[in-house]
C-alpha cells in the first residue's frame, strides 16, 4: 500500500480531552476519530491493527474449541424480561422501541441472546457442551466514557458462551478459555495478571479477570508475594484482632451500654480525636440505598411490606434501604455489598434519607433499636468489644456496646475493602496493591440464565435436566488501547509485530529518480515475500514523513536516500540504531526481522 492512497492526517497536538497516552496517540496517529461521546470510528490504519487483533483472538479461541456464531446486535426486549435483567441491568442498557412499540435492546452483552438461540434445538446431553463465540458490537451507556476506546459507549467484545451438562464440563470449558486468553495476550506482547473477581449480582461460582498493570487502571488489584491476586471488589483478607490505643487487644466489657454526649462529633476521625481512642473501638454505621435487590428479605419484619416486582422467574425489590456496620478504620466495599444483596447498584443514602431512617443527623446512626431497615454487619464487627455506636439521636453515641448482647445484625458478611498492608488469607503476609485495567473476563454463571429462561435437555438417564453455563469476554478495543499504553515513547506508538497496521514502512527521502526506483524495488520484493509493506510516496519533507512513520509506529523503517545509495538504512522503531544494508539485501533483511519478531511473540 502507498500512503497517498490512504486518507489520513496526523496531528501535532492531541485533543485536550485525551489525557492518557493511548488515547492521545490513537487520535494523533489518526487511528480513530471521534463521532460522539464514547463513539469512535476506526480509520484505515487503526482498523488494520484492530483486524489483526481480532484475527489473533479468533485463532486462539477457535483452537480452544469454540465455534463462531453471529447474533444480531439489536435483540428483543422479551428475552431480557425472561431472564429478569430488563430492569436490573439499569440505565447502562440502551432500549428502543420499533414501529409496533415492541421493546428492543442494543446488546450490552449477550447471555440472553445466546441462551435464547441455543435452547432452540437442544434436546439431548449428546449435544453438550455447546461452545460458541462472536466478536460483535456492544453498547453500554457508560456514565463517564473516557480514555478513548478504553471505555467507550459502543465497543467490540469477543464474547463466548458455553452450555455444559455438569460442573466438571463447565470447568473444562472455563479452563480452555483461560488458556486461550493467555496465548492471546502472549502473542500481543502483553503481560497480564489473572485475578479472582467478584461474581456479584451475576451470581455464579467462579470468575477471573485478566488485568494489565496500568497507572491509569480503573481497577485496584490486591496482590501477595505468595501468588494471591484478586480484584479489590473480591479480595478478602485474614481477620485481625481489634486493638486499643496502646496496641493491646480490646477486651469484652461487663458494663451495660450507656449514652454519652458527642456534640457535633459525627465522623470517625473526629470521634477518635474527641475520645482519644482507637478506631477499632468505634463502629461505623452507614445507610445505603440498594436498587433492584434480588436477595430474599421476606423474613425481615421491616421488609414485609416492601414493594416487589416479578419479571420472568425473578422477584426483586426495586429499592431497599439497609444499615451497614463495620469497624471504624475499615471501608465498605460497595461491590461486595451489591453482590451480597444481589443488587444492580448500591449507593449511600442522601442526608435526607439517612435522617428519615435514623431520626438523627448523618454521623449518629447506629444499630441499636434501629428497626425500620435490615442491619447488615461486616465480619469485622464480630471481633469487636467494648465499642461505641451512634445512638440515632443528635450529638449522642452509646459506649460499652457488645455485639450479640446489645444488638445483632440480620446478617453478617465479608463487606470490607481490602487494602495494602492487610493480611493475606493464604500465607499471612501483607498485601500490596497495584492499578490495572480489565482486558478480559471468564465467568462460571451456573444456572441463572438456563433456569430463568427454561432451558432443558434429556440427560443420560432420559430425565429432564437444566444445563449450566459459562461466559467469557475480551474487550477488543480496550486490548488495542492497552497495547499502545504498553508500547510507545514520546515520538509515538511502537507496535509489536503482531498488531502493527503495516510491518515495514519504506520512506524515500524523495519519491523520484533513483530513490523512487530503489524504493519501488524493495516494495515489490517485500510484497512478493508477503510482508505487509507501506511505501510513503507523499511529496512531503523527509522530516514530516519520518515523524509520521514514527508516530503511527510501524515496526521496521527502510529509508532510501540518495546519499546512501546503493545502500539503504534499516531501522527498528524500537531501537535508536540504524543499519546500512545493500539495496539488494534490504527486502530479505526486513523480512527476516519481521519473522524474528513474530517468533519472539509466538514462542
Ligand atoms: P468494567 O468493569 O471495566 O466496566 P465490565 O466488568 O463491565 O468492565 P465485562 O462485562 O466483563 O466488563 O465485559 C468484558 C470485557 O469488555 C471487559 O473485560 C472489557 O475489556 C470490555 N469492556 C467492558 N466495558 C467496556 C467499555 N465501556 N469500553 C470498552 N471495553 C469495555
Ligand atoms: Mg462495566
Amino acid at each position: 500500500m502507498k500512503t497517498s492512497q490512504i486518507p489520513f492526517r496526523t496531528l501535532r497536538d492531541s485533543p485536550s480531552e485525551a489525557i492518557i497516552s493511548s488515547h492521545q496517540l490513537m487520535m494523533r496517529a489518526d487511528l480513530i476519530r471521534k463521532l460522539g461521546n464514547g463513539l469512535y470510528t476506526y480509520m484505515p490504519f487503526g482498523l488494520r491493527a484492530y483486524r489483526k487483533l481480532e484475527k489473533i483472538i479468533k485463532e486462539e479461541i477457535e483452537a480452544s474449541g469454540a465455534m463462531e456464531f453471529k447474533p444480531t446486535v439489536i435483540v428483543p426486549g422479551d428475552i431480557w424480561k425472561e431472564s429478569g435483567r430488563w430492569e436490573t441491568m439499569g440505565p447502562q442498557m440502551l432500549k428502543a422501541q420499533n414501529r409496533q412499540q415492541q421493546d428492543m435492546v442494543v446488546s450490552p452483552t449477550a447471555e440472553e441472546a445466546y441462551t435464547a438461540i441455543m435452547r432452540q434445538g437442544l434436546t439431548s446431553y449428546k449435544q453438550l457442551p455447546i461452545n460458541c463465540y462472536q466478536i460483535n458490537t456492544k453498547y453500554r451507556d457508560e456514565i463517564r466514557p473516557r480514555y478513548g476506546v478504553m471505555r467507550g459507549r459502543e465497543f467490540n467484545m469477543m464474547d463466548g458462551y458455553t452450555l455444559n451438562a455438569d460442573d466438571e464440563s463447565l470447568d473444562q470449558s472455563y479452563q480452555a478459555y483461560a488458556k486461550a486468553y493467555l496465548r492471546i495476550f502472549k502473542r500481543l506482547g502483553l503481560d497480564v495478571i489473572t485475578v479472582k473477581a467478584d461474581t456479584g449480582a451475576m451470581g455464579g461460582s467462579g470468575s477471573e479477570e485478566f488485568m494489565v498493570e496500568s497507572e491509569i487502571g480503573d481497577d485496584t488489584l490486591i496482590l501477595c508475594k505468595c501468588g494471591y491476586a484478586a480484584n479489590v471488589e473480591k479480595a478478602s483478607c485474614a481477620k485481625d484482632i481489634p486493638v486499643d490505643i496502646d496496641g493491646n487487644p480490646v477486651k469484652a466489657t461487663e458494663k451495660s451500654y450507656e449514652p454519652i454526649s458527642t456534640p457535633n462529633v459525627g465522623t470517625i476521625d473526629d470521634l477518635e480525636k474527641y475520645l482519644k481512642c482507637s478506631k477499632h473501638q468505634l463502629l461505623k454505621t452507614l445507610i445505603y440505598k440498594a436498587t433492584n435487590v434480588c436477595l430474599d428479605l421476606s423474613e425481615v419484619d421491616c421488609c414485609k411490606n416492601l414493594k416487589t416486582v416479578t419479571e420472568g422467574n425473578i422477584k426483586f425489590y426495586p429499592e431497599v434501604f439497609v444499615a451497614v456496620c463495620i469497624r471504624g478504620d475499615l471501608d465498605i466495599n460497595e461491590a461486595k455489598l451489591a453482590g451480597f444483596l444481589k443488587a444492580s447498584e448500591v449507593e449511600l443514602a442522601t442526608a435526607e434519607e439517612d435522617t428519615k431512617i435514623t431520626g438523627a443527623p448523618v454521623g449518629f446512626a447506629g444499630p441499636i433499636n434501629l428497626s425500620n431497615v435490615p442491619v447488615i454487619a461486616d465480619n469485622s464487627v464480630l471481633d469487636m468489644h467494648d465499642f461505641l455506636v451512634g445512638a440515632n439521636k443528635a450529638d449522642t453515641h452509646f459506649v460499652h456496646v457488645e455485639y450479640g448482647r446489645d444488638f445483632s445484625a440480620w446478617k453478617t458478611a465479608d463487606l470490607r475493602t481490602a487494602k495494602a498492608g492487610d493480611i493475606c488469607p493464604v500465607c499471612g503476609k501483607p498485601f500490596y496493591t497495584t492499578k490495572g485495567n480489565e482486558l478480559g473476563h471468564i465467568f462460571k454463571l451456573g444456572k441463572k440464565y438456563t433456569e430463568s429462561m427454561n432451558v432443558t435437555y434429556l440427560d443420560k438417564n432420559g430425565k429432564s435436566a437444566v444445563p449450566t453455563m459459562g461466559c467469557y469476554g475480551i474487550g477488543v478495543d480496550r486490548v488495542l488501547a492497552s497495547i499502545i499504553e504498553a508500547f510507545h515513547d514520546d515520538r509515538g506508538i511502537i507496535w509489536p509485530m503482531s498488531t502493527a497496521p503495516y510491518q515495514v514502512a519504506i520512506v524515500p527521502i524523495k519519491y523520484s529518480g533513483a530513490m523512487k526506483e530503489a524504493a519501488d524495488k524493495i516494495y515489490d520484493e517485500l510484497l512478493k515475500a508477503s510482508v505487509e509493506v507501506l511505501l510513503d510516496d507523499r511529496d512531503e519533507r523527509p522530516g514530516v514523513k519520518f515523524n509520521d512513520m514514527d508516530l503511527i509506529g510501524f515496526p521496521v523503517r527502510i529509508t532510501v536516500g540518495d546519499k546512501n545509495l546503493p545502500n539503504v538504512e534499516i531501522k527498528m522503531r524500537s531501537s535508536e540504531q540504524a543499519e546500512l544494508v545493500p539495496l539488494e539485501n534490504a527486502a530479505a533483511k526486513a523480512s527476516e526481522i519481521v519473522k524474528t519478531e513474530f517468533n519472539k511473540l509466538n514462542s
